[in-house]
């Protein structure tokens, strides 16, 4: 077996032994297989060997299963992340495809992020790849701490000076990518990924070995399409009629992400990739943010209008095409909201921090991560936040380091008082990140709680970044051939599961990462898919349902909020001035 680059450990020829046992494979199939996956002639003939020795019993078990039952192995995918789309946004209004696709699909309702922090560079990088934070560079936010030099680091300019920033971390990091891997099984392959003016979630999404990655950025009062150097789109679809506007036309909620819709369908037209990843942008910058996510019912329902009028769109494309039946359709969120109504100020978190010691970074959403200079000093420091009695601060965790392993530990008033379930949920949560550069002090807040940033001119009314319920829980929608239709699952699917599946659903084979393959959406699923998830589940049930729990008890004990309509931002603030 020719060695495979990635961080996981590499099963493709177990995974086709595993595949062949469980289905018949012809011998010329089978040697195909083993050619794309790079097997040397030996290991073809020992699994020419193993086939018909599992082909013979493999017929008699599955003699029931004509070839008419078994559906075909589909060659497309189109995924559309709705940024800081929650999962109740599909009842705001009405989205009769989105529906119509979870009629014939598999819905996962109780999915979520399943990782820290729950933002768009980490979670679309985990899209991409199958891996946590820790395994996919670090990419973990916006800011950390740079583990060799011990100085800030931020991982994307939001000026969109270094707009690959996010992939070139990837590629340092040899994580494996959905794209590369499609690519290696099928050379013919094309990846397109896209968003708005979030180049970085294409970016990270599509990975270094996509063909396209376009975005939307204002250049001279015009809104116009982008591409990543390298990996640009044909020159006659970027610059075809209508895919600019004057920046005075984004004012009007929803016509950034329909812009991102026109140069998709127009790219499926042209290049038929085989895989399509498209980021909407505005449900998380304006509508989150700025208004606040539910606290702006409308602004949730022009968006998700949107969104449904792509899926709608793309379909139709598709069976123009001819090849819907050959098509996998998800529609997710990278990560919730929460609608903020108290505030943590983080200058108070820094400052008893500092007690313990120099703090060189900090990032802090619905949850606070800081980087002391000395990992050392993160007990004390942890302790020390703790002892300040800072308001809606509820648990704090400090960064071990044992034998060059990083583990999470609660600080002494935390370990005297949460619930054993949510400690174990906490500690798998924070294991995503404890890589190099995870941080070294985490606070978690409780629902509706974020921090207050009096330095920027636009008051956020939500975010999202902690391991509430409503920054983790993500809507989750599959369908296509080999997926279960009408079937709902409340096996808490993540991120990290969404590569895996995808690439067990295309044939393509795939290494081992921090993912599983969410068997019980397929029709045909392959046994130790099923073990795998099964055993997994054992471990992410409890603590998923720990953390859905705080949340539903928190949000009991709290009054409705109220809507109250903000006037539309500037387009600069729209635009140009955005923190994510
Ligand atoms: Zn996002």
């Amino acid at each position: 077996l020719v060695p495979e680059q990635g961080n996981g450990e590499e099963r493709p020829l177990d995974d086709l032994v595993g595949e062949m046992l469980e289905r018949p494979i012809s011998r010329s199939t089978l040697l195909k297989r083993g050619r794309d996956l790079g097997l040397t002639l030996a290991a073809s003939s020992f699994l020419t060997a193993c086939a018909s020795a599992a082909g013979s019993s493999s017929n008699h078990r599955h003699a029931h299963t004509s070839d008419a039952a078994a559906e075909p192995t589909p060659r497309h995918l189109v995924l559309i992340i709705i940024d800081a789309g929650r999962p109740d946004y599909l009842d705001y209004t009405e989205v009769p495809n989105i529906k119509s696709l979870m009629q014939r699909g598999t819905v996962y309702d109780r999915a979520w992020v399943g990782q820290l922090e729950s933002v768009t560079p980490a979670s679309h990088a985990t899209i991409g790849s199958g891996c946590h934070p820790n395994n996919t560079g670090g990419i973990l936010g916006f800011y950390w701490e740079d583990p060799k030099t011990h100085l800030p680091f931020n991982s994307v300019p939001l000026n969109g000076t270094d707009p690959s920033a996010l992939s070139v971390i990837m590629a340092d990091a040899k994580v494996p990518t959905m794209a590369e891997y499609l690519k290696r099984h099928d050379a013919r392959a094309k990846i397109y990924a896209a968003s708005g003016h979030k180049y970085f979630a294409a970016d990270a999404a599509g990975g270094p070995h996509a063909d396209f990655v376009s975005y939307y950025l204002g250049r001279d009062d015009t809104w116009g399409p982008l591409c990543l150097p390298g990996r640009e789109l044909p020159a006659s679809i970027t610059s075809a009629p209508g895919m600019a506007l004057p920046e005075k036309a984004l004012i009007r909620l929803g016509v950034q992400d329909a812009l991102v819709a026109k140069l998709a369908l127009d790219v499926v037209r042209e290049e038929m990739p085989r895989m399509v990843i498209l980021n909407l942008p505005e449900m998380d910058y304006p509508v989150a943010h700025v208004d606040g996510g539910p606290l702006a019912p409308d602004a949730v329902a022009t968006i998700m209008k949107g969104a449904d009028q792509l899926v709608g769109d793309l379909i139709a494309e598709y069976e123009r095409a001819g090849i819907i039946d050959d098509t996998v359709f998800m529609v997710i969120g990278d990560h919730g909201v929460i609608p903020l109504e108290r505030f943590v100020d983080q200058y108070e978190v820094l400052r008893a921090m500092q007690q313990a010691g120099y703090v060189v970074s900090h990032d802090a959403h619905t949850g606070f991560f800081g980087w002391m200079e000395d990992l050392n000093l993160a007990p004390a420091a942890a302790a020390s936040v703790e002892y300040a009695r800072i308001p809606y601060v509820d648990y704090v965790y400090f960064m071990v380091e044992n034998n060059g392993r990083r583990t999470y530990h609660p600080a002494p008033a935390t370990a005297d008082k949460i619930h054993p379930a949510l400690d174990s949920a906490y500690r798998y949560l924070l294991q995503t990140f404890a890589g190099p550069n995870g941080p070294h002090v985490v606070c978690f807040y409780p629902e509706r709680a974020g921090t207050l940033r009096p330095e920027w001119k636009v008051a956020w009314r939500g975010d999202h970044g902690g391991a509430q319920w409503g920054a983790q829980h993500i809507p989750f929608v599959i369908a296509g051939p080999g997926v279960k239709k009408g079937h709902t699952s409340h096996y808490p699917a993540r991120l990290v599961d969404l590569a895996p599946t995808v690439m067990r659903l295309l044939g393509a084979p795939y290494p081992r990462t921090d993912g599983i393959v969410l068997a019980d959406c397929m029709t045909q699923p392959i046994p130790t898919d099923v073990q795998a998830q099964t055993s997994t589940g054992r471990f992410l049930i409890p603590r998923a349902t720990a953390v859905r729990r705080k949340s539903q008890l928190e949000l009991a004990a709290l009054p409705p909020m109220k809507h109250k309509p903000l006037p539309r931002q500037t387009v600069s603030q729209l635009a140009r001035g955005a923190q994510y």
